[in-house]
């Protein structure tokens, strides 16, 4: 179909902006927006509600959109992007193996997977690696670990298989991971349902433990839950699962797909707390912002349990991804990466704590990430990200009055004040 079967004018599409500069205007007035958005909007299933601007490019923590307008990206593609866009050495680490393979399948070696797979081990103190693409793929897998090694280690009888979660969880989109959803709107008319899965509440340690019984194989958590608005649990919760896994004979697994990889200032949010679950799932930040790359992490007693042609992905492992991961594990191993989120981190949530008060009634984190709750009689998450939009600032909402602050982990000091210095003047703009 061409663009004139939809109903615009090719020719406007790539005329010249009519709006320029930061006077107030939404962004869609521009013809090229607009006819960018339109296409979406007749082509793309509307499985998402995106703010009305159209990125065209972007280098380190800025994007500019159809029209030239710069944005400070405070979202970072939900953290896939911690490393900034187009990072140069992770750009180059893709251009270099772009020119020599890009896609094996697992049914040869390639010789990019072998070194990214020890690197990545050797990062978070394991021994093994399962590579796969998305963050669902790597939960996907780990459930299914999880249940083979229920039944060939512990013992579990056939099809009795457990696994806790907790309540407010996010851990993808595929059917049996919204099984364990306790979000309607992910459930709502996808079922019937994966059974196996006994939801207890988030940060109670003591409901978790009471929940574990003979059959349970895994308990499989965030450690800073950011999907339902960056919530971090009471002090020594993490510590407490760790020692009831141990005692009852579960694998902890740990859901770092958004807090690990430098997010919280640490290489995993797990060590803020000091504890070493039994599996790592990794993703997002793992590709570098380039190319989807996830992996299940951990020891040989435990994902040693696979065996050939029982698990698999045809782009799981491929040499392309692993040029990029391995250049990202090689930027973690420095400490920069982390050092920094730590010491930025401590600006923005100083910042944003200034703001309680003014229109802000609640600021959570850890690292270069904060979840914001604005008061919900001055206006909702999406209305504050809409005027932040507005003055070049983009942020993503999460369930009503949340926003979430998670910009690329390169972004400069001054660009972070001046991010925290829009939300104070749209807050200000708010209350009249
Ligand atoms: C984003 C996310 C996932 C799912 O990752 P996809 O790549 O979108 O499939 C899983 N768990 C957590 C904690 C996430 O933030």
């Amino acid at each position: 179909m061409t663009p004139k079967d939809v109903g615009f004018d090719e020719s406007r599409a790539a005329a010249a902006p009519s709006v320029s500069g930061f006077g107030g205007h939404l962004w869609a007035e521009t013809d090229a927006a607009a006819a960018a958005i339109h296409r979406e909007e007749h082509h793309v299933a509307h499985n998402y509600h995106p703010l009305p601007v159209v990125v065209a490019s972007g280098e380190g923590a800025w994007v500019t959109d159809v029209a030239g307008r710069r944005y400070l990206d405070c979202l970072a593609a939900y953290s896939a992007v911690n490393f900034g866009h187009g990072h140069p050495g992770l750009v180059q680490a893709a251009r270099d193996q772009l020119d020599r393979i890009t896609l094996t399948s697992r049914a040869f070696h390639n010789d990019r997977l072998g070194p990214f797979a020890e690197a990545l081990a050797a990062l978070v103190g394991k021994d093994m690696v399962l590579p796969m693409n998305t963050g669902a793929e790597a939960v996907e897998s780990a459930v299914k670990v999880a249940r083979a090694w229920g039944y060939r280690v512990k013992g579990v009888a056939a099809g009795q298989a457990k696994i806790i979660v907790a309540e407010g969880n996010f851990h993808g989109r595929t059917t049996t991971i919204i099984s364990f959803s306790t979000d309607e709107q992910a459930r709502a008319d996808f079922g019937p349902f994966t059974p196996g899965f006994v939801t207890v509440p988030y940060g109670d340690a003591a409901a978790l433990e009471a929940a574990i019984d003979e059959n349970t194989v895994a308990v499989l958590i965030e450690p800073i839950q950011g999907e339902a608005g960056v919530v971090v649990p009471p002090e020594g919760y993490l510590q407490a699962v760790r020692e009831a896994t141990s005692r009852a004979n579960v694998l902890f697994i740990a859901d770092e797909i958004q807090t690990g990889l430098g997010r919280t200032g640490t290489t995993l949010a797990c060590e803020l707390s000091g504890v070493v679950p039994d599996l790592y799932l990794l993703g997002k930040a793992l590709g570098g912002g380039i190319v989807p790359l996830s992996a299940v992490v951990g020891n040989r007693d435990i994902l040693g349990v696979l065996r050939p042609g029982e698990h698999g992905s045809t782009f799981g492992g491929n040499p392309l991804a692993s040029a990029v991961g391995l250049a990202v594990v090689e930027l973690l191993a420095t400490g920069e990466m982390q050092r920094r989120a730590s010491e930025l981190g401590d600006r923005l949530h100083a910042g944003l704590r200034g703001l309680m008060g003014r229109g802000v009634t609640g600021v959570r984190g850890a690292g270069l990430w904060a979840g914001v709750d604005i008061d919900p009689a001055l206006a909702t998450g999406r209305e504050v990200c809409e005027r932040l939009m507005e003055r070049g600032v983009l942020a993503k909402d999460t369930h009503g009055s949340t926003i979430r602050f998670a910009p690329p982990l390169v972004v400069s000091p001054e660009d972070l004040d001046w991010a925290v210095e829009q939300l104070a003047a749209v807050l200000d703009d708010l209350r009249g």
